[in-house]
Order: C-alpha cells, then structure tokens, then sequence
C-alpha cells in the first residue's frame, strides 16, 4: 500500500497501480457504462454486495484512481470526488443533517459557502449558526443543541487567511460529539493533513490547488473513517434500515466507510453531481506536482507579502507568513507553509486599489484563485458581493482588500509588475 510513502511520492504515485501490461498513466474512461457477464453480476452491484462500476453518474474508474489519491493524501479511509467545492460542501453537510437539523460553521468562510449556509441549506430546513473563532470554548458550546449534527471550519479562509485553531476545535467536536468538517481548499494535503489534527471529515474544492492550472472545476469529500455515528442516537440515517436501499444499515455493512459509501449512493446517486472523468483527469495530472508548486507558490507569496509590506503606499498587509500576522505561531504548528494567496490595502482605499488593480499587466484581473498564475479580485465587489455587511465582516472582507493569488512565475517579475502598478497611484 501507498499509505505509508510521502506526500509528495503519493502525489505521483498514488491511488492507482497498474498491473503488468496497463497503461503507466490513469486512462480517461470516458464511457457511462460497464458491461457483464451475468444478471446477478449486476444484481451483486445494486445491492452493494460486491465492488465495481454500475454507472459513471456514481463512480467511474478515472474519478476513482483520483478519489483514492487524494484519501492516501490526506490519510484517510476513502473519498468522493465531487462537480464541484461546492457540492463537496453541500454533500459533506446534508449526508448528516436533515431538515430540522442545526450545524455550527466557524465565522471566517469562503464567500460562496456562507451564501450555500445561509441561504440555500436553510431552504432545506438545516440551520447554521456562524460563530466568532476567537470565542472561549465555554461561549461556543452554547451554540450547540441537540440537534447540532456537524462542526465546519476552513484550515486557512478565504480570504480572511485566519488559520484554524484544530486544536481547540476539534477538542469541542470531541466533546459535543458531531464530526468536525474541515475545507482544506487553501491549505493542501501537502501543507496541513487536518485528519491528524482531529478533523473527521475533509473537503476540498479542488478547482484550487489541486487541479493548479485553472482548468477543471471540481471538489472531493475525503472521509477519516475516524467517527463513532453508532454513539448515540444522533445519527439515526447511519444506524437504522435506508428505505432508499431496501433496508441498508450503513454502519453495519460498511463500518468506517459508513459515511462515505452513504454519501455515494444516497447524495450522488440521486443528485448526480459526480466528477467528470476528464476533469478527474486532468486534476490528477495536475496533483504530480502538487508538492512541487505549493513550495514556489509559499516562496514567492513570502516575497511579495514583504514587499508589499515595506512598499510606502501600502497600508496593510495580511499574510500569515508575515511576523506579525495574528495567527503567525499557529501557522508554524499546523502548516509546512502559508499557501499562495496574500490580502493587501492600499493608501487611499479602494479607489485607489482599483487603479493598481487595473494598472497590472502581468497579474490579471481573475474570480479564481490558486492556480499557477498571478491573479488579483476585489472580494467586496466580486466574489462576496452577495454577503451583508454583517457577513463581509465576519468573513474578513473589508471594503479596500485586494486579494492577490501569487503564481509560480519568476517572483521578480511579479514584484516588478506590483511595484509598476503601486507607481500610478
Ligand atoms: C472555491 C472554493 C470553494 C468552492 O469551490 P468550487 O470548486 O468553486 O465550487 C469552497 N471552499 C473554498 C475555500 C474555496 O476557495
């Protein structure tokens, strides 16, 4: 087994191993269907009684190389990829809380899942309640009610850049006893594994870092096979007879894959949002030189965040490899780096950030992130446009943060291209 190679071995040379004669690379399998030999051979499938294809809207060969990847990643027991991070998202929480349910997700989110929390998981009848992270333990777990199904954070946010403090998260998860969900969007498998900081869930969106080069959206549920839904009673959908599979118990016939299989065959089967085969494709092409990108993504972010930094018409910076960022000690327990993205102010405000904004010539103006490219967004105008002002707040979004996606090219260059922009203001 690959689980006990390096990240940066697994990267390449996970999840899929090729017997004598097979293609060295994962082939495409770009077909819906799968054939065989006999009726019960299908039947046997149906049942989940034995393994394989049925139909690619539930699993496909390439999507699976890719899943299995990124479980040995992150160190888990198996995965699901997704269409996309926000069917990750949404997934990870329906496939535990049902109309009626509650969840607490932890303030400083991505833009896009704030609007999934509050709005359209609401319309299902779950309810979320966003809390301040810088809250004492005692404060949070007034949030939780018996109906309190799932705690959600995001190792690093978008793009507030707080880092999460697993440590006194996961000890609340702990005690309230519901799986700890962690987006490691930002963060990657090769710079935190929050499996092993007591996440039991991990999500990603891996339109990000994951692909790297901007070409496939995309998302995976990684499961840590490491929570007890047979505890209580609160998770009744994992421990009593699924009327949807003529009286599946999910726990019974799966044990630790419990969450995961049931995410598949209830969530995918019948919403059909699985992961293309091109797409996962191309992900996991692009996941060989994860390791291998993130390192120069941290090394040139470095960089710019201490140019910005010093450079006289800027007024703040917000880099978590900074000194004196608020959560720079926290950063160095959990993380082997700080990821590619960066916040900056300028002098002014944001008329003034607009003009730099516009003026770059190499780093262009791009709704993405976390690809091999320089990139910059205005959050408040963009991506957060949606969110009150409330919202904005609590997801660190002020009206003047210019957001930079640092890319992989030569760091002078980038520098260069920001100092030039700065000079039109
Ligand atoms: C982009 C992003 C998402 C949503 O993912 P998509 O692939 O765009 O659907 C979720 N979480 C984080 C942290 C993200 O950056």
């Amino acid at each position: 087994m690959s689980q006990k190679w390096n990240v940066e071995t697994i990267a390449i040379q996970g999840g899929y191993h090729p017997h004598n004669g097979e293609p060295r690379v994962v082939p495409i399998t770009q077909s819906t269907t799968y054939r065989y030999d006999t009726a019960q051979a299908v039947a046997d499938l149906f049942n989940l009684d034995a393994p394989g294809h049925m139909y690619s809207r539930i699993s496909n060969p390439t999507c699976e190389a890719f899943e299995n990847k990124m479980a040995e990643l992150e160190g888990g027991v198996a995965a699901l990829a997704t269409s996309s991070g926000q069917t990750a998202s949404t997934i990870s929480i329906t496939n535990l809380c049902s109309s009626g349910d509650h969840f607490v997700a932890i303030g400083a989110l991505y833009g896009g899942t704030v609007s999934l929390f509050t709005n359209t998981l609401k319309k299902m009848g779950i309810e979320v309640s966003l809390v301040d992270a810088s809250l004492p333990i005692e404060e949070l777990k007034k949030f939780f009610k018996p109906n309190t199904k799932a705690l959600f954070g995001e190792t690093i946010a978008n793009p507030a850049l707080d880092i999460l403090d697993f440590e006194k998260f996961s000890a609340l998860a702990q005690e309230m006893h519901v799986p700890f969900v962690v987006d490691n969007t930002f963060a990657t498998p090769y710079l935190c594994q929050p499996l092993k900081h007591g996440a039991n869930i991990v999500i990603h969106s891996t339109t990000k870092y994951i692909d790297g080069h901007a070409t496939s959206v995309g998302g995976i549920i990684v499961d840590g096979g490491n929570f007890d839904y047979t505890k209580d009673d609160k998770f009744p959908e994992f421990i009593n007879p699924d009327p949807s599979y003529h009286g599946l118990v999910y726990t019974e016939k799966f044990g630790n894959l419990a969450y995961i299989v049931k995410a598949r065959v209830q969530w995918i089967r019948d919403l059909g949002s699985y992961q293309t085969p091109m797409n996962a494709f191309l992900t996991n092409l692009g996941i060989e030189t994860l390791h291998v990108r993130m390192d120069r993504h941290c090394e040139n972010t470095q960089k710019l965040a201490e140019f910005l930094e010093a450079h006289e018409k800027v007024s703040w910076v917000n880099y978590p490899g900074l000194k004196g960022h608020k959560h720079y000690e926290r950063s160095k327990k959990y993380l082997k780096g700080n990821s590619g993205v960066l916040t900056f102010g300028v002098k002014g405000g944001a008329k003034e950030g607009e003009i730099v904004m516009n003026s770059l010539k190499l780093a262009a103006i791009v709704v993405h992130v976390a690809d091999v490219r320089t990139g910059v967004l205005h959050p408040a105008s963009m991506t957060h446009r949606q969110l009150s002002a409330d919202e904005l707040e609590k997801a660190g979004v002020t009206p003047d943060l210019i957001r930079v996606t640092v890319g992989i090219e030569n760091i002078d260059d980038i520098i260069a291209d920001f100092d030039q922009a700065l000079s039109n203001i």
